[in-house]
């Protein structure tokens, strides 16, 4: 059991910078900060600077006369749930880093450690724009794109921590590459930065997904067809989503979502086609923004004490 004065250190660790919180078991959010990742010093250098953002957060709260009870961390790449091992990661550097036990050591708290995508559909699920449904597959869309499995509030995880790679779904064998070394993948066709690159190698101008949108909605044929090759991708990798999976609702987030109803009105409209017996999935924008991997973190530490605690 919980009481008024807990809370939970939580961490969202991406390639550039932490998301930092003191979050309560309801979910809100009591305290946050940031800080720089500067993945560039190295592994063991950011390992060090969350172990200390960890440490200095659990001594706020205490300074606040509130209790922390458990810390959990976010990560990318692969990461081992079961071990806490951060297992992989392009954009931190880690390679097999024992994060949870390294930070139970620091804290003295009960810890838990979790990719960053899974947490964030894991917020999305609970508190967030999926919150009404049982089933939800969160898709997060921006230099990649990587999804997760949400049923009954727990996010799936895979054998070997891997779940939810939707992005490297094969959609158009003879598309561009990959970054995982395959030619075609979802993410290679329809990711943020692939938009952005598709329109500045077919009109020689370099744009944003974001700007790429704009000159759809003003009625540029180049940019329009762009987009639209990028929408049938996607509706492609959410059908095959969908027959996998059977989600009540499918959550959109990451920068690509910020395009709005230029994004959700033909995506819906693509997806419908694409169903034939499968029940359409209702789908929406995330709701927490770029809050949702340090909330999912806190969750994952309260899950786990939870079960620490049985
Ligand atoms: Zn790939």
């Amino acid at each position: 059991m919980t009481s008024g004065d807990e809370v939970v250190v939580a961490l969202d660790v991406g390639g550039t910078g932490m998301k930092c919180a003191l979050v309560r078991p309801d979910g809100a959010t009591v305290h946050a900060e940031r800080h720089a990742t500067d993945a560039a010093r190295g592994p063991e250098a950011v390992v060090g600077t969350i172990l200390d953002v960890a440490e200095g957060l659990a001594g706020k709260a205490r300074a606040d006369g509130l209790t922390p009870v458990a810390c959990g961390i976010a990560v990318p790449g692969v990461v081992d749930e079961a071990r806490g091992v951060a297992v992989w990661s392009a954009n931190v550097g880690f390679r097999d880093v024992p994060l949870r036990d390294l930070a139970r050591e620091r804290l003295g708290l009960p810890t838990a450690l979790g990719h960053d995508v899974r947490v964030g559909g894991l917020a999305e699920a609970r508190l967030g724009a999926g919150r009404d449904a049982g089933h939800v597959l969160f898709v997060a869309i921006g230099t990649g794109i990587a999804a997760a499995h949400v049923v009954d509030g727990s996010a799936a995880v895979g054998a070997h921590g891997a779940a939810g790679e939707i992005g490297h779904i094969l959609v158009r064998p003879d598309g561009p590459p990959c970054g995982c070394g395959r030619p075609g993948c979802l993410e290679a066709v329809a990711s943020a930065s692939a938009i952005g690159r598709r329109y500045a190698e077919v009109s020689g101008t370099p744009a944003t997904a974001a700007e790429v949108a704009d000159r759809a909605a003003a009625g540029e044929p180049l940019a329009g067809r762009v987009w639209r090759e990028a929408v049938e991708a996607l509706a492609d990798g959410l059908a095959t989503g969908q027959a996998l999976f059977d989600v009540a609702t499918i959550v959109i987030g990451g920068g690509l979502a910020q395009a709005g109803p230029r994004l959700f009105d033909p995506l819906r409209t693509a997806l419908h086609e694409r169903l034939t017996f499968h029940r359409e999935p209702r789908l929406v924008a995330a709701a927490l923004g770029d809050q949702a991997g340090c909330l999912g973190a806190a969750l994952l530490a309260l899950d786990t004490l939870a079960k620490e605690s049985r």
